[in-house]
C-alpha cells in the first residue's frame, strides 16, 4: 500500500492485513435481521489501538510530540471531540495543550495572532483549529495561517498539494480519509484494481479521500448532490465509501453482495445514541462494513496522534 510505504519511510512498521476481522454485529442502531449472510466488521476501534499502541512505541524511541490545539467555538459536539483528542495524547504519552477562546470574544486577527506564535514556538509540533468556526472568521485564512509542517490535519494548501501529486512521504494527510485508508489496509483489503465509488466531495473527507484510493490503484467514481442514479453509481463500487452526512443515504438495495462498506457519516439520533450514513439493513449484503459508533471516528483521533510523531520527526530530519 502506498500509505503504508510512506509510513514506513517514517519508520511506522504498518502492514496490510495485520489484523482479522470479526463477524459485524448488528449494533442496536441497525436492525436484527436473518444472520444468513456473514457481514465481517472493520473494527475501527481495534485498528485505530493498534495505531495507538505503535505511537506510544515510538514516543518511548523519538520522545514526545506536542500537539496545540485551539477551541474558539461553544458548539457543544466539538468540546467533546477536543476531549478526546486530548484524552488519547495523554494515553499515548504525547503533549497537548488547549488554547481555549469564547466565541464572544475570537477575532479572526487575534485566531492568526495566536497560529503565528505557535508557528514560532519551537516545542509546538502540530497545531489543529477545532472546526467548524464562529461566523464570519475565514476558515481559509486560519487554515493558511498553520505552517505546512504543523499542519496535522492536512487542510492546507501545500499538504493538500502533495497528497493530490502523490508525494506522501512529504505530507501530513488528512486524518479522517488517511484513516479508512489505514483501517483497510490493516485488515487486509485490497484495493489496487477495485472500483471505489466515494460519495461525497468536501475538501476534508470526500476529494481527499478520492486522491488517496487513486494512489492505491483503485478506480475511483465521485459521487456527489448532483449525481444522477446514486444508487446505480454506489451499486457499482467494490468498495463504497459514504461521506455524504446524510442518514439513510444508502440503503441494501444500492450496495453490491460482498462489497466493502466505510460509514464516514456521524449523526446523533434524538435518543443520544449515533449512527452513520448507511442504513442499517446493509449488513444484510455487505461483505464488510463499519460499524458507527467504532468505526471510522476511532481511526481519525489515531491519525492525529500519527501526524503530530510525524510532523515531529520530518522536522527533526529536516524533510
Ligand atoms: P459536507 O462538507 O457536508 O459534505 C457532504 C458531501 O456530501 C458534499 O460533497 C455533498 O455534495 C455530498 N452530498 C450531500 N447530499 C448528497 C446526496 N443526496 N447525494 C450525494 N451526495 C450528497 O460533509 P463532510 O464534512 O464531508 O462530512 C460528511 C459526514 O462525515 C458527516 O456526517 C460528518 O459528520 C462525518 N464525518 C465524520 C468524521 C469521523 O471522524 N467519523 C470526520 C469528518 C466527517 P455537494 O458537494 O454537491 O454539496
Amino acid at each position: 500500500m502506498r500509505l503504508f510505504q510512506a509510513l514506513r519511510h517514517d519508520g511506522f512498521d504498518f502492514k496490510t492485513a495485520q489484523l482479522n476481522p470479526s463477524q459485524f454485529h448488528a449494533g442496536s442502531t441497525a436492525q436484527q435481521g436473518s444472520q444468513s449472510h456473514a457481514c465481517l466488521s472493520l473494527d475501527g476501534r481495534i485498528a485505530a489501538q493498534w495505531i495507538r499502541h505503535h505511537c506510544a512505541e515510538k514516543v518511548k524511541e523519538w520522545g514526545a510530540a506536542h500537539l496545540a490545539v485551539i477551541l474558539a467555538s461553544s458548539d457543544p459536539a466539538s468540546r467533546v471531540y477536543v476531549n478526546h483528542k486530548i484524552k488519547a495524547f495523554k494515553e499515548a504519552g504525547m503533549h497537548s495543550t488547549l488554547y481555549e477562546i469564547s466565541e464572544d470574544m475570537v477575532s479572526e486577527a487575534g485566531l492568526v495572532e495566536l497560529i503565528c506564535q505557535l508557528n514560532d514556538d519551537s516545542s509546538v509540533h502540530g497545531i489543529l483549529v477545532q472546526l467548524p468556526l464562529a461566523q464570519g472568521i475565514s476558515q481559509t485564512r486560519i487554515i493558511e495561517s498553520i505552517r505546512p509542517d504543523k499542519d496535522v490535519d492536512g487542510f492546507a494548501n501545500h499538504n493538500v498539494g502533495l497528497l493530490h501529486q502523490g508525494r506522501l512521504e512529504k505530507a501530513l494527510l488528512p486524518c479522517t480519509p488517511a484513516g479508512v485508508i489505514a483501517l483497510l489496509g490493516l485488515y487486509g483489503v485490497t484495493l489496487a484494481g477495485k472500483h471505489a465509488v466515494v460519495v461525497g466531495r468536501s475538501a476534508i473527507v470526500g476529494r481527499p479521500m478520492s486522491g488517496l484510493l487513486l494512489h492505491e490503484d483503485a478506480t475511483v467514481t465521485v459521487a456527489h448532490s448532483k449525481t444522477q442514479n446514486l444508487d446505480q453509481v454506489c451499486r457499482e463500487a467494490d468498495v463504497l465509501i459514504v461521506a455524504a452526512g446524510r442518514r439513510g443515504i444508502v440503503s441494501r438495495s444500492a450496495v453490491k453482495p460482498g462489497a466493502v462498506v466505510v460509514d464516514v457519516g456521524m449523526h446523533r439520533l434524538p435518543d443520544g445514541k449515533l449512527c452513520g450514513d448507511v442504513d442499517p439493513d446493509v449488513f444484510e449484503v455487505a461483505g464488510l462494513l463499519t460499524p458507527v459508533p467504532g468505526g471510522v471516528g476511532p481511526m481519525t483521533i489515531a491519525m492525529l496522534l500519527l501526524n503530530t510523531l510525524r510532523a515531529a520527526h520530518l522536522r527533526q530530519h529536516g524533510r
